[in-house]
This record gives C-alpha cells, sequence and structure tokens, in this order.
C-alpha cells in the first residue's frame, strides 16, 4: 500500500485505494502481493491439467522433465492452454448472451457478413474457415494435441473460435440494447450489479424502481457501466448502497469487501424468483441509504451512454474527416485493468501517441466507463492535442470516444470495415489492448484478429514457454485470417509500445 502511483496513474484512483486502506480494507494488490512470486512454469504455458494423469510441468531450461506423462512435448502444451484459454473466454460470451435470454440451443449464430471486410471473407472462405455456426464450438477442439504437425490446423481453430465469439457478442448485445439505460441520479440510491442480470432480473428491478415515485431514483449500476477506476472494488468505495451478484460476477473478493464496509450483498441465484430478487435489493439498498454515511473519497458515476454508443452513427463523419485529411486513422483500444500493471498507463501512453499522430481513439471493453476520466487525463498531460480536438469538432467528433462494451465488437467491426474496405485505401486502422486480464477480452483479440485486424497486446501472455509456437502465432496466423498480432515474451516500455502500434497505422492491411 506504500507505492499508491504504482497502482494506478489517475489521481483520483489513489484517493480511492487510501480510503479503503485506511478503513483496513484489503483489495487485489494486497492479495496479488501476496501470490508473488508467480509460478514460472504457468506464467509460461509449461505446465497442464488436461488430463488425471497430471498435471504435469515441463522444464522451461530444456533440462528433464521434457514431456508431460503422455508424452506431450512444451510446443503441444503450451498450444493446448492457448487453445483451452481462447475457449474459455468465448463460453464467458455465450454465458452473456444465455443470462441476457439469447443464443439457446436451436437459435443460430447471426449472420457474419456485415462484420466482415470483403478480404477477409474471402479468406476465411478459401480456407474453409467460413460460415461458422454454433455447432463448430463442439467440434474445434485441439484434436492435434497428439500431432508435431498440430500447429497450423489448431491456429485454424483458434480463428474459427474467434468467429463463433463474435456470433455471441452479436446475439447478446442485440439482448442488451433492447433494455434501455436508465437516467443515473448522482443523489440516488446505489444498486450495483456484478456480472449479467438476466432479462426477467432487470425487468423486475426496473419495474419496481419506477414505482417509486416521489422517493430517491434508484440508481440500478450494471458493473460494465460503472467509472470504477478500473476495479469494482474500488467501486464499493464510492456511495454504493447494495451489491447484487449475478451467477457470472468474476469479483469474489468485492463480495467480502462489501460486507467489511456494512454494504448488503445479494445473490441472485434460482432460489427465488426474479421479482423476490429484485424487491429484496431494493428493499435492502433504500435501507442502506437511509442510515449510511455519504464517503467523501468519490462519488459513483455511470457512463451515460451504455448500450448506444453513438459513435457506431458517425460513420459518415469519420469518413469525412480522413478525406479531408484532419484524422489520420482510428486507434482502437480495448480491455480492463490488470493489477500487474499501473492501472491505465499503458491505455494513457497509448491514447497520447495516437492522438498526437491526429488519430482518433475508440475506447471499449471493460475500460469503456473510464472514457471520460482517461480522455481529461491526456487533457491535463498534453494540452497541445486540444489544437487536433478543434480540428475534429468541424466533424462533429470527438478525438477520444466510448464504442461500448465487449458486445459492441461487431457492429464497431463492421463500420470499421466499412471505413477500410474504400476504394484507393480506406481509412487506417488498428487495435490494441493495453491491459486487460478476463479470458473473454483476449477472445476478443482472438476475434480481431480474425477479422484481419492488427492486434497489439500490452499485457504479457502466458504463452511464451514454446519458441515453435511464438513463430507459429506471429507469422503463420496472420498467413490464415490476414490480421497481425503484436506481442511479445518481453513486454516494452508503455509509450515504445505506444509507438510501435501507432506506426502500424501507416502499415497497409493485405488485401
Ligand atoms: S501433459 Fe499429458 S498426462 Fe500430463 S496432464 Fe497434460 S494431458 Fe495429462
Amino acid at each position: 500500500m506504500e507505492r499508491i502511483h504504482k497502482k494506478g496513474v489517475l489521481a483520483e484512483s489513489s484517493a480511492l485505494i487510501l480510503a479503503a486502506h485506511d478503513a483496513g480494507a484489503e483489495l487485489l494488490w494486497d492479495r496479488y502481493e501476496q501470490q508473488l512470486p508467480l509460478c514460472a512454469f504457468t506464467s509460461n504455458g509449461l505446465n497442464c491439467r488436461k488430463c488425471f494423469q497430471g498435471p504435469c510441468r515441463i522444464n522451461p531450461f530444456g533440462d528433464e522433465p521434457a514431456r508431460g506423462i503422455c508424452g506431450a512435448d512444451r510446443d503441444q502444451i503450451v498450444m493446448e492452454n492457448l487453445f483451452q484459454a481462447t475457449l474459455e473466454g468465448v463460453l464467458e460470451s455465450a454465458r452473456a448472451a444465455a443470462l441476457l435470454g439469447v443464443g439457446d440451443a436451436e437459435q443460430e449464430l447471426p449472420d457474419l457478413g456485415p462484420t466482415l471486410s470483403s478480404a477477409a471473407s474471402v479468406r476465411l472462405s478459401k480456407t474453409g474457415i467460413l460460415p461458422v455456426r454454433k455447432a463448430d464450438l463442439f467440434a474445434v477442439q485441439n484434436s492435434y494435441f497428439s500431432h508435431k504437425g498440430y500447429l497450423a490446423p489448431t491456429l485454424r481453430d483458434l480463428t474459427r473460435l474467434g468467429l463463433i465469439h463474435l456470433g455471441f457478442l452479436a446475439q447478446a448485445a442485440s439482448a442488451a440494447r433492447r433494455s434501455e439505460a436508465s437516467p443515473f441520479s448522482p443523489d440516488g440510491v446505489n444498486l450495483l450489479i456484478l456480472g449479467h442480470a438476466s432479462s426477467e432480473l432487470r425487468q423486475a428491478l426496473a419495474g419496481l424502481a419506477a414505482q417509486r415515485s416521489g422517493e430517491k431514483r434508484i440508481n440500478l449500476v450494471a458493473q460494465a457501466a460503472a467509472v470504477d477506476h478500473g476495479s469494482p472494488e474500488l467501486t464499493l468505495g464510492m456511495n454504493v448502497d447494495a451489491l447484487l451478484v449475478c451467477p457470472d460476477a468474476a469479483w469474489p473478493g468485492a463480495e467480502t469487501l462489501a460486507k467489511r464496509y456494512g454494504i448488503p450483498v445479494l445473490i441472485a441465484d434460482a432460489e427465488k424468483s426474479a421479482g423476490q430478487v429484485a424487491a429484496e435489493a431494493i428493499d435492502q439498498a433504500c435501507r442502506h441509504a437511509q442510515t449510511a454515511a455519504r464517503g467523501a473519497a468519490s462519488r459513483l458515476a455511470a457512463m451515460p451512454d451504455v448500450g448506444r454508443p453513438a459513435i457506431l452513427d458517425l460513420e459518415q463523419a469519420l469518413r469525412s474527416a480522413f478525406t479531408s485529411g484532419r484524422l489520420t486513422g482510428v486507434v482502437v483500444l480495448v480491455g480492463e485493468a490488470n493489477v500487474k500493471q499501473s492501472f491505465f498507463e499503458r491505455t494513457l501512453a497509448s491514447m497520447e501517441a495516437a492522438l498526437a499522430a491526429r488519430a482518433l481513439v475508440l475506447v471499449g471493453g471493460g475500460l469503456a466507463p473510464e472514457t471520460a476520466v482517461l480522455a481529461a487525463e491526456v487533457e491535463r498531460r498534453k494540452p497541445s492535442l486540444s489544437a487536433f480536438a478543434a480540428e475534429l469538432e468541424k466533424d462533429g467528433l470527438q478525438p477520444v470516444s466510448s464504442f461500448g462494451s465487449l458486445l459492441e465488437i461487431p457492429r464497431l467491426a463492421s463500420v470499421l470495415n466499412r471505413l477500410t474496405d474504400g476504394a484507393g485505401g480506406g481509412l487506417p486502422v488498428v487495435v490494441g489492448f493495453p491491459e486487460f486480464f478476463r479470458a473473454s477480452t483476449w477472445a476478443g483479440a482472438v476475434s480481431f484478429l480474425a477479422l484481419g485486424f492488427p492486434v497489439q497486446i500490452g499485457i504479457r501472455l502466458p504463452f511464451w514457454g514454446s519458441p515453435s509456437l511464438v513463430e507459429a502465432i506471429t507469422s503463420e496466423w496472420p498467413k490464415i485470417t490476414g490480421g497481425r498480432l503484436l506481442a511479445t515474451p518481453a513486454l516494452p516500455e508503455p509509450a515504445a509500445q505506444a509507438e510501435e502500434l501507432v506506426g502500424l497505422l501507416k502499415t497497409p492491411r493485405p488485401a
């Protein structure tokens, strides 16, 4: 707790961390430090728990053991770990779609045609990867585990998984957009929802909240929409009145912390009906609001345009800004804060480099709610960038905008593909994942790669224990997808990596 500046680069985050520390609360950094040093085998993808003969591990220095009990070598084990991480990410998004009430077994994935550029469509059809269907989720498997010639076929399956992932995201987005986001009241009662609430539960909550005329408004704040400075554990220091935990919530530590703060915790399980859970959650939140002292560290705020990101309706404006020379390209930044690096440091470095190169920045995923905070920080650090903002105003564009959650990736890709498909060379687009930890976010990166975008990764991936795999994913994968993965075992400094990302804007995408 002594090195607050290492934990996040936003000044307000430090205030929240210190307030939690003063309350004797344990945050994710404390637990991270207790994990150190991290297992070097796992960090390099060199351990395997695929079957119950193991777990097995491979010596990273070439000594014994060089093979698992079944005979799998380092290449096979690392590839298996890469494959399983991607599959887990796709399933995370499939579960989100299911919780939103779409994507049952009979419902086929939506047509991915509009999401693909013409070049990607031709390339993926030629190799037999397209079309993808939901049943392919059960057909893809790292069945090449026992063969030495498995690397390229598995890369094709990873690409297929990336496309299936887009299908689940598109399904979930259509369901999420159907539920109108209620306006946020700064003085309201704050109910924070972790994970995806089912459609029945969201309807029940919205119905009960709307019935409260003449009383404080109930703010139903989805975790994905809250300005949380990088972690829901920090959100809990911002006047939250109750925490509702849904089945796919990812932060067990938040429940413990909420109890420590005296915030009621409710579980959306199958024991109670959606109406019962909603009534209890709102009742407990209101009781808490009546008696709780409002903390001074920060106030909860919700992203105003979640689910309806206006930037995706500005295709013509982007085209106009590019053709007039006011804009050199688009840098898409996706992810969420990761405890292994200073929160938002790499994202801010990428933003600054992009804006200095006169590229528009689109922020999404878990970073989306932080867009305004991050844009203000860039403005504070680099006042000279205001000239670029003034230029873009002529097109009705802002230099930094949010495109929404991961669910919006298919719609974003459709817009970007129409812009990049322009005759005579379209708008250059690069995608960065400067910080993230969720498997579904990694699957999002695989989806962008499958669509043929250049993708840079800002964390150290746990797949570098196999030199053959490094070669395959950096040189063979682009041949399949047209996309390019920029990721290295040694993580560059944030500023250097940001320059590399922006430099990609000048590299034409393969036809
Ligand atoms: S290396 Fe082979 S034997 Fe060991 S856990 Fe993995 S699959 Fe099982």
